[in-house]
């Protein structure tokens, strides 16, 4: 994947975390987000692991992860 700032090339692999990886555009402190308000949550594993495939690139420092693999995980 090309990074979107600088062009270059970006290293591919997964963000891991015990728990959810969550994203929510509403401010809430407890609960999931919900779906159907845009919210989103990366799917835990047998272990209790959630993975979210991402793209880094070393020259940005930046990551673009992709919510599920409808898209960038080929
Ligand atoms: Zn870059």
């Amino acid at each position: 994947m090309t990074c979107p700032y600088c062009g270059g090339e970006m290293e591919r692999g997964y963000i891991h975390k015990g728990g959810y990886i969550a994203w929510n555009p509403e401010e809430r402190d407890l609960g999931l987000p919900e779906r159907e308000k845009g919210g989103f949550y990366a799917e835990k594993n047998l272990l209790g692991m959630a993975r979210l495939l991402s793209h880094y690139c070393p020259a940005c420092n930046i990551f673009v992860c992709f919510p599920s693999r409808r898209r960038g995980d080929e």
